[in-house]
């Protein structure tokens, strides 16, 4: 029953919707806490790496939707495929009535994921449906339940994407208990101590302690490590993990949920490993901005799964296919693998210049453009507060930043892939005067 009054509704008619701080009040009241927001600005438009608020200030995006615009903003080419759609049509159901376009980007993934080997893709919404999928596929294939995960690893927000995922707050604060036969251990982490044999030593001692290697169905690892801080995961660990995978029959999976489609410097980060995954997570940047994700993996895994075990009414939205076809198209006329590649250097660059004037910039590190600086007090201890404060002032300069880790200690750097250079330069020269005070 609609319980407001006609005058209500004229009242709601009225609304402040140009003031920052008014849609904030309201959206207090008419939303929980729990979605938390980085900024307490409303989006009005975006173009590539700009974005413009309600009351017109506009910013540069160095957030880039956390890692979804490696295309940038309404990219002419994506906006374009994605009105041919619309014009088409927006919604059939893939497992109803399905459509070519879908078929075409399976078969793109199949062919441009790392290994030559015959590979299938299943398509989903979000890059946790992708995880959740992902396990449900490796423990139909090996008929076993265990997963073992990293500590500070990310890999969504439902139950099975929270029970992998190694950080507990905010994430898993009140929610259990989560499903059951998951396992953590270290993420190597040389800057905190952890080295790749510590890592190895805890897997070997989890085989003693907790599970016998021939029940663990799989191995889920982020080649860089998103929201727990940007960690690279080193080759020799990428290298152990699909030893131990070969030797007990355990899948690796590869949530590249973060790093895909050209993030790293290369269309996937696996490609910087001389490893291959059994499993492949992708999301975010696939689809350049449509919710879309993917499992592709080896074609006898992924075809364990009986006729309606994989799905989603949503799955494969065709909008979202459309999008992800061009944004494929513009990483390659583009290049922004190597434009990746290019872009990572100047920051890195920048940033370590800066690391001799700003001591509490503890480390700085990457992968391509997946590049973020970590914040520590003098005695090591991890520094959120100089972190907010760098955002912050960033922020009021005009500049958008995103953090990360698991003690929040960490800026990370996601602008698009096609920021203009001269764009990037104001970003930059914002970011140098936020990071020294
Ligand atoms: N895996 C990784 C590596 C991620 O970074 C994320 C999102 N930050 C997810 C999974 C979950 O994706 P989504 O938020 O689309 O569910």
């Amino acid at each position: 029953m609609n319980t407001h009054s006609p005058s209500e509704t004229a009242q709601a008619a009225a609304l402040d919707r140009s003031s920052n701080a008014a849609i904030d009040a309201r959206r207090v009241a008419a939303t929980p806490r729990g979605v938390g927001i980085g900024f307490p600005i409303y989006a009005q438009r975006a173009l590539n790496a700009e974005l413009w608020d309600v009351e017109g200030r506009r910013y540069i995006d160095f957030a880039a939707g956390i890692a979804v615009l490696n295309t940038g903003h309404r990219h002419p080419k994506i906006v374009q495929a994605i009105a041919r759609q619309l014009d088409c049509f927006t919604h059939t159901a893939y497992q109803v009535v399905p459509y070519e376009c879908t078929v075409a980007l399976a078969e793109q993934i199949n062919a441009r994921t790392p290994g030559s080997h015959a590979k299938k893709t299943a398509f989903f919404t979000t890059g946790a449906e992708a995880v959740e999928n992902a396990i449900k596929i490796a423990r139909a294939a090996t008929r076993r339940s265990g997963v073992i995960a990293l500590g500070g690893g990310f890999h969504g927000r439902t139950y099975m994407g929270m029970a992998l995922t190694g950080k507990v707050a905010p994430y898993k604060l009140g929610f259990g208990p989560f499903p059951a036969s998951v396992y953590h251990v270290p993420a190597p982490m040389a800057l905190h101590g952890v080295s790749v044999q510590d890592a190895l030593d805890a897997i070997a001692q989890l085989f003693k302690a907790d599970i016998e290697p021939e029940q663990v169905a799989a191995i889920i690892v982020e080649p860089v490590q998103g929201e727990g801080g940007f960690y690279v995961m080193p080759v020799e660990f990428m290298r152990a993990l699909r030893a131990i995978c070969d030797r007990h029959g355990i899948l690796l999976i590869a949530d590249e949920v973060q790093t895909g489609f050209a993030r790293t410097g290369k269309l996937f980060a696996m490609e910087h490993y001389d490893v291959l995954p059994d499993l492949m997570t992708l999301a975010k940047s696939l689809a350049g901005g449509m919710p879309l994700s993917a499992v592709c993996g080896r074609a006898e895994i992924m075809d364990v799964p009986a006729p309606g075990g994989l799905g989603g009414t949503y799955a494969a939205n065709p909008l979202a296919v459309a999008s992800a076809l061009a944004v494929l198209e513009v990483i390659d006329e583009e290049q922004l693998c190597e434009r990746a590649a290019k872009l990572g250097q100047v920051l890195t660059g920048r940033l370590q210049a800066l690391q001799k004037k700003v001591p509490g910039m503890r480390e700085v590190r990457g992968l391509g453009a997946m590049v973020a600086v970590e914040f520590a007090q003098p005695d090591g201890t991890p520094d959120a507060d100089a972190v907010k404060q760098v955002q912050k002032r960033a922020q009021d300069a005009g500049l958008l930043l995103l953090t990360c880790g698991v003690y929040g200690n960490v800026i990370r750097f996601l602008f698009p892939l096609t920021i203009e250079d001269a764009v990037l330069e104001e970003g930059l020269a914002i970011l140098e005067k936020a990071l020294l005070g």
